[in-house]
């Protein structure tokens, strides 16, 4: 720290592992050194950061983020990424293999990302690998250099050189990854139930929802969790839009299959209802849909079933979203399926959480803790917790403001926030106890996963 050693930071909103309260926290070298009653540490040789009744979070973990450099810088970067990200008050990201050119399927695809990430990032950051037809001996590798798991789709994934598993190659990826002990992460939509569904290209909503039922997603669901019970593989489904596979998800647990599930901020805020036509910054897929469904999402949120609600943070230039605001078509079957929200994750969920009588204490279970768990980084991220890195964030729960897209870190100025007005504004980010600036260096550093003593590859 380059102000002083220690800091003290003190709010009378700290949010904590068992709730919310008033407190000091005990910052030195990076670290979470200890927690106070309000007001009692002196400030003896420590610089104090008095926040008020502005709330002091752990910093967000976002484990569902598309970085698409190198190979779609133009899409988003490093640098442009961990900037919004920073002002979001999300401290760590763990990158997508998809999207960039290379993909993380390979050694060399994941040394790519890295030395490319080197010195541009704002938070800290890890890598999820890539399972695909044809890459089964380079799990190992990728596991051993420290990915978090490898994420696999199938149905297409909408770039080539990211292709799906069928039924063989997703039976193969995962008693591999069960061998390995690694995490597979899924993107479970089903590609016959989205071949037999209605194909209507053009400007509503509607016709693209068609297009990507719910079926698909518990179809899908339901051969991941087979394969799951065959092989033994721990699982994550990315993503849920439909709360259809909640119930496929339960009996699984039941049965013993480690089966984990994330939300993402556009499908517990937004609904189908209010997609204006050619609205294609609101396409992303599986699809967002209809506000019933969105109730059921936050019933099932509120009773634990999702281990974590991350962003999907899945940009493109704005030609490629068909924009009808850039003179594009506004078609929702050609426009590129992926929603901008790195930065607003948190006030977009803090928004509705709030309106529907949830704490920010499950905010943060949900968009840090949570998602820390899903990675193993949970010794060390995602709490405010002596012995964690101090990553933090002043957060004012009542702060109104209205979306900008312009105003925002990521690379294009496109979102389907914009234009609405979210409750709740990060106004400090601390990445191991330095204040992050975005106008700054940057000094976020690359993680791996942490590899447990019990854990030896078979
Ligand atoms: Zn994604």
């Amino acid at each position: 720290m380059p102000i002083s050693e220690t800091e003290v930071i003190r709010s009378r909103r700290v949010v904590l592992p068992d709730g919310e309260r008033p407190a000091d926290v005990l910052v030195r070298a990076g670290k979470i050194e200890r927690i106070a009653p309000h007001g009692t540490l002196p400030a003896d040789g420590h610089r104090v950061t008095d926040l008020g009744g502005t709330a002091l979070l752990p910093g967000l973990v976002d484990t569902h983020v598309h970085v698409n450099e190198p190979g779609r810088t133009e899409w988003e970067g490093f640098a442009t990424a961990t900037r919004a990200a920073a002002a979001g008050g999300v401290t760590t990201i763990v990158d997508m293999p998809l999207n960039s050119v290379p993909p993380t399927t390979t050694l060399a695809g994941l040394e790519a990302k890295r030395k490319t990430a080197e010195g541009q990032a704002w938070v800290d950051l890890g890598f999820w690998g890539g399972a695909v037809p044809d890459n089964l001996a380079d799990l190992e590798p990728l596991h051993r250099a420290g990915v978090f798991g490898f994420k696999s789709f199938l149905a297409p994934s909408g770039v080539d050189e990211f292709p799906h598993l069928e039924a063989a190659g997703l039976e193969a990826a995962l008693a591999e990854q069960a061998r390995l002990g690694a995490l597979a992460i899924i993107h479970a939509e089903d590609p016959a139930v989205l071949a037999a569904a209605p194909q209507q290209p053009g400007v509503h909503y509607r016709d693209f929802l068609a297009s990507r039922p719910a079926g698909a997603e518990t179809a899908a669901v339901a051969r991941l969790l087979d394969a799951a019970r065959r092989t033994g593989a721990r699982v994550h489904v990315l993503h849920v839009s439909s709360a259809a596979v909640l119930p496929l998800l339960r009996r699984a647990r039941a049965d013993g299959v480690e089966v984990t599930a994330e939300t993402c901020p556009h499908y517990l805020t937004l609904a189908a209802e209010l997609i204006p036509d050619g609205g294609t910054a609101f396409k992303c897929c599986p699809p967002i849909r209809d506000e019933a469904n969105r109730d059921a999402l936050w019933e099932a949120l509120a009773a634990g079933e999702f281990t974590a609600v991350v962003s999907d943070h899945s940009p493109s230039t704005p030609d490629l979203k068909l924009l009808p605001e850039h003179g594009g078509s506004g078609d929702f079957a050609a426009a590129w399926g992926g929603i901008a929200s790195l930065q607003l994750g948190l006030p977009a969920v803090w928004t509705e959480a709030r309106r529907r009588g949830r704490t920010l204490a499950e905010v943060v279970g949900w968009m840090s803790a949570g998602p820390a768990r899903l990675v193993g980084l949970d010794g060390r991220k995602g709490a405010v917790a002596v012995g964690h890195d101090a990553d933090l964030v002043a957060f004012d729960p009542d702060a109104d403001f209205a979306v900008h897209a312009a105003e925002l870190h990521h690379r294009n100025p496109v979102t389907p926030y914009a234009g609405r007005t979210l409750t709740g504004a990060v106004r400090t980010t601390w990445l191991r106890g330095r204040v992050v600036d975005p106008g700054g260096e940057p000094f976020g550093i690359q993680l791996t996963r942490p590899s447990n003593p019990s854990e030896e590859i078979q």
